[in-house]
């Protein structure tokens, strides 16, 4: 449920709510966000996590200072990350990125499309050859894999902690912070020793519930990918562990999932956009690569995910296709490609949901 306070009420009496609402076993969690023209119009707002019953709501709502309880409808009403108001920011340090001169960037919440482009798997060759490009684009950070989850045991599985290092050095070179997978929780190390700034959590791994905890525990902002074989309610209830562990900075990556169409690598779930934003809290992604499946649909797909509200957009991208170690036929190429189509996706997202 959700509590609302009458503007102007004193802490204490706030205070005295919440230990109610603990003595019976409920988390509380203030919404810093829920800010009126003035900070004496402040709305103070409280989201109550719990198996709460109508016998609670009657009893929070017969209390003074409580203008009024609202039961949260529907999927998972207990689930962290369920909208209770306003919807929020998550910000991607760039603690490398001198050279770039840029600030940390912001995702979410009506926030300009975030863009994360890169290697599929990081290759010696072209990967610092790609990330430039990526940034000469307009891609406001670089995903590249290190360790990649591949179908078949005999497919390249990356170059792992080599991988690691040579993102790292390209961090330096480029300076955009950087996007990357981790596939097992005896890695976690390994990729706080390079300060990759995002983890990635694969589809293959959606419900990897150890590996979920233990990412969450990083503190670092996390890009959780929906299973591709789950239910939404699954995978915002996986996604929900990276949040238990005091972690608020998860974003929600959509990249299609099985289907019984033929003519993609996935089955497109630009649907979720809109519905999800309406359900959940933080910022949402749309792997255009992943769902698509082939380099000619990506630009058409991101236009759709940019219209339809999404936070972000993640691709692959690859300056020699032809030598990428994974995925190089769904790699966009050029800056001459990429730099229209972001700039589009910029534009089709602020035509939709105006910055604010
Ligand atoms: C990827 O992003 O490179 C990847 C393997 O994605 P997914 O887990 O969505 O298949
Ligand atoms: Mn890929």
């Amino acid at each position: 449920m959700i509590i609302q306070y009458f503007t102007g009420t004193p802490d204490e009496e706030i205070e005295a709510v919440r230990a109610k609402l603990r003595d019976w076993g409920f988390r509380v969690r203030f919404n810093p966000g829920e800010l009126g023209a003035s900070p004496e119009e402040r709305i103070q707002v409280d989201n109550v996590f719990g198996n709460v019953k109508d016998e609670h709501r009657v009893s929070i709502g017969e209390v003074d200072c409580v203008k009024q309880v609202i039961p949260v409808e529907g999927v998972p009403q207990n689930l962290s990350l369920v909208r209770r108001g306003h919807r929020h920011t998550v910000t991607l340090p760039n603690p490398h990125g001198m050279k770039a001169g840029q600030g940390p960037v912001e995702i979410g919440a009506g926030r300009p499309l975030v863009v994360m482009a890169g290697v599929c798997a990081v290759d010696a060759e072209y990967t610092l050859a790609s990330h430039r490009m990526a940034k000469d684009a307009g891609a406001d950070l670089n995903r590249g894999g290190a360790f990649k989850p591949r179908t078949s045991p005999y497919d390249f599985q990356g170059l792992k902690e080599d991988g690691l290092k040579l993102l790292a050095e390209v961090r330096a070179e480029v300076g955009l912070p950087i996007v990357s997978e981790i596939l097992d929780v005896r890695d976690i190390d390994l990729f706080m020793k390079y300060d990759v700034d995002v983890l990635q959590t694969g589809t293959r791994n959606a419900q990897n519930f150890e590996l979920l905890i233990e990412v969450g525990r990083t503190g670092k902002p996390v890009l959780y990918k929906r299973g591709f074989s789950n239910t939404m309610d699954e995978s915002l209830k996986a996604a929900n562990y990276v949040m238990e562990q005091g972690n608020d900075n998860l974003i929600f990556c959509l990249r299609g999932v099985k289907g019984i169409g033929h003519s993609f690598r996935n089955q497109g779930d630009l649907d979720e956009i809109v519905s999800l934003s309406h359900l959940i809290d933080r910022p949402i992604v749309y792997d255009v690569s992943h769902s698509a499946g082939r380099k000619s649909a990506v630009r058409a797909i991101g236009d759709m995910a940019a219209a339809g509200g999404a936070d972000g957009i993640l691709l692959d991208v690859h300056v020699s296709p032809r030598h990428a170690l994974v995925d190089g036929f769904q790699a966009i190429d050029t800056e001459a490609e990429l730099a229209p189509m972001i700039a589009r996706w910029r534009q089709l997202r602020e035509l939709t949901q105006p910055v604010g």
